[in-house]
């Protein structure tokens, strides 16, 4: 098992009206190669920080208060803007909630994809030969019109191909995919992710933002639950939908439609803002099986069997 990212007790926070507000605690966690990791939780859970934290977008408030992001072995917190720069879109590529985002509309997307880095040292003929390969594997039809296009007159899910493609071109040994199919119908987010999920078999690794489980069980190899800043529970998939052991993933599962027509179950009250202090654990106010300790102190990431878990209902397995 080979590893492509290991964060090592990364701290992130804000600057907020002359206080420091953490939006990452202590964070620590592995990403296996050619694998589909999904980040899950609700919005607010520090899914995006955490993976603006990789890619040094972080906005000015904010700061790295503490730890280590070993990407290939070498540590990115260490790396200059100009470094980061040139890692972003060759060896770390992002897929965008909004794709339009990150298209130029005054270019077509043949002057866009020839921009790529990748292909700086071909000639044109050889370029276009690597962005049709691409774009056949993104499953795109009538190439050469789309190659003419403006990101206007495409679809969502053809723009989301076309970054998807820009991904490929890159050979970006790591996605970072953020909520990729929230601005796209329905209709069209399954074959999204089933292009994403076949990433793998490239040989890519790709880090899936959603809050929404049931694209964790049928795409993803592993699953990270995040609460209020903090790992929660982290595990294989299969094995985290078989048997969830923390109370807020549960209730996340609850949450889920039921094919059997079950009454959905809400997840009482809602997530506080980073302003908000809470001692103990951060769960505690939205919990149901809240005790008396769990007011007062944190739990820690335990490993129990295969699943790591913060939660004082949780005992560590002795092995
Ligand atoms: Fe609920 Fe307590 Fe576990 Fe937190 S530590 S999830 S409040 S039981």
């Amino acid at each position: 098992m080979e590893n492509i990212l290991e964060v090592k007790n990364l701290s992130v926070g804000f600057d907020i009206d002359e206080n420091f507000y953490y939006a990452l605690n202590n964070i620590n966690l592995s990403f296996e190669k050619a694998k589909i990791h999904a980040l899950a939780g609700e919005s607010g859970c520090g899914k995006s920080v955490f993976i603006n934290t990789i890619l040094n977008l972080l906005p000015k408030n904010a700061k790295v208060k503490s730890g280590e992001i070993n990407f290939l072995n070498q540590n990115l917190l260490n790396f200059s803007q100009d470094k980061m720069r040139n890692i972003r879109g060759t060896l770390i590529s992002l897929i965008p909630q909004d794709p339009f985002m990150s298209l130029n509309p005054l270019y077509t997307i043949e002057n866009q994809l020839l921009e790529v880095r990748a292909l700086e040292n071909k000639t044109k003929n050889e370029a276009l030969e690597i962005i049709k390969t691409s774009l056949e594997k993104t499953r795109i039809k009538n190439i050469d019109t789309v190659l003419k296009s403006y990101p206007h007159e495409l679809s969502g899910g053809m723009k989301q191909r076309i970054i998807i493609s820009m991904a490929l071109i890159s050979n970006s040994e790591l996605i970072l995919a953020d909520e990729p199919t929230t601005a796209l119908d329905a209709s069209i987010s399954n074959s999204i992710l089933d292009l994403i999920s076949e990433l793998k078999n490239e040989g890519k690794t790709v880090i899936l933002i959603t809050h929404d489980l049931s694209i964790v069980s049928n795409y993803c190899d592993s699953v990270t639950i995040m609460y209020l800043g903090d790992v929660v529970e982290s595990t294989k998939s299969n094995i985290l939908f078989k048997n969830p052991l923390h109370p807020y993933t549960k209730a996340l599962l609850g949450a889920l439609p039921d094919k059997r027509g079950k009454k959905l179950e809400n997840i009482k009250g809602q997530i506080s803002p980073i302003t908000e202090i809470i001692e103990g654990c951060k769960f505690h106010p939205r919990c149901n099986c809240a005790m008396d300790i769990c007011k007062k102190q944190k739990p820690v990431l335990k490993l129990n069997n295969e699943t790591f878990c913060a939660c004082h209902l949780i005992e560590e397995s002795k092995h």
